[in-house]
C-alpha cells in the first residue's frame, strides 16, 4: 500500500513543476495528438463509392444510399456521426486508402455536439451506378469499375464488364436496352453483367 502512495506523491510533485496534464479546453483551444481519430470525412475526389467502408463498420454507422429510378441510378455514402465509434476501421480498410486523396480519413475535429441528428453526417456526392444489362441489379459504381480497370491495366480486358464499361466511358460503346431474362443467350456474356446473370449466361446457356 505504501508504494502507490509514494508514486502519487511523486506525480503530484512533478505536476507542480511541469503543470497539469489536462488542457484548459473549452477555455483554450485544444490541439489533439497527431494520430487522433476525430470526425471521419469523405473525399469526393478519392471515394469511388465501393461501399467497403460500410461493410467493415462495426457500428453500422455508414449507410449506402442507392437510388435506382428510371433514368437515374446513383449512390451516396452517408456516415452518421452520432452512431460512429471513431474506431478507424473505415479509413484503415478503405479501398483507396493508398491513393491521394484517400476515400475517407479522420480529421482532428472532435467538437461535434449538436441538436439536430440529421445534420450529424459526413457524405459523398452522388456517384453514378453501373447496372446489370440483363436484370438491372446494381453492380457497383462506375467509378469503382474504372478504378479496378486502372489497377488491372491490360488484364482488365479479360473481364467483359470492365472492358465494356471502359469503352462506354470513352464513348466507343453505347448503352444497350435491357433484354428479358428468358431471352438470354450465351453471346450475352459480352455485356455489363452482375455475377448472377454472368453465371446464367456462361453455365446455363452453354
Ligand atoms: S472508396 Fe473508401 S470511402 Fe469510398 S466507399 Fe470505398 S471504402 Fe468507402
Ligand atoms: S470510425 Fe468506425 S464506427 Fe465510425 S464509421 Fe468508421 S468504421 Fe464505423
Amino acid at each position: 500500500m505504501r508504494y502507490p502512495k509514494l508514486r502519487e506523491l511523486i506525480e503530484a510533485i512533478k505536476a507542480l513543476v511541469k503543470g497539469p496534464y489536462t488542457t484548459k479546453y473549452p477555455y483554450k483551444p485544444h490541439k489533439p495528438a497527431e494520430r487522433f481519430r476525430g470526425k471521419p470525412e469523405y473525399s469526393n475526389e478519392g471515394c469511388i463509392g465501393c461501399s467497403a467502408c460500410a461493410l467493415v463498420c462495426p457500428a453500422r454507422a455508414i449507410e449506402i444510399r442507392d437510388v435506382v429510378v428510371k433514368g437515374k441510378a446513383t449512390r451516396k455514402m452517408v456516415l452518421h456521426l452520432d452512431e460512429c465509434h471513431y474506431c478507424g476501421q473505415c479509413s484503415a480498410l478503405c479501398t483507396t486508402k493508398e491513393d491521394a486523396p484517400p476515400g475517407i480519413k479522420h480529421t482532428a475535429e472532435f467538437d461535434l455536439a449538436g441538436f439536430d441528428r440529421s445534420q450529424m453526417v459526413s457524405t459523398t456526392d452522388e456517384k453514378e451506378l453501373a447496372l446489370c444489362e440483363i436484370c438491372g441489379d446494381v453492380i457497383t459504381t462506375k467509378a469503382h469499375l474504372e478504378w479496378i480497370s486502372r489497377r488491372l491495366g491490360p488484364l482488365a480486358f479479360s473481364n467483359p464488364t470492365l472492358f465494356i464499361s471502359s469503352l462506354k466511358e470513352m464513348k466507343f460503346a453505347s448503352e444497350v436496352s435491357q433484354i428479358a431474362k428468358e431471352d438470354l443467350l450465351r453471346s450475352d456474356r459480352i455485356k455489363v453483367l452482375c455475377a448472377k446473370c454472368r453465371r446464367r449466361a456462361t453455365i446455363e446457356r452453354f
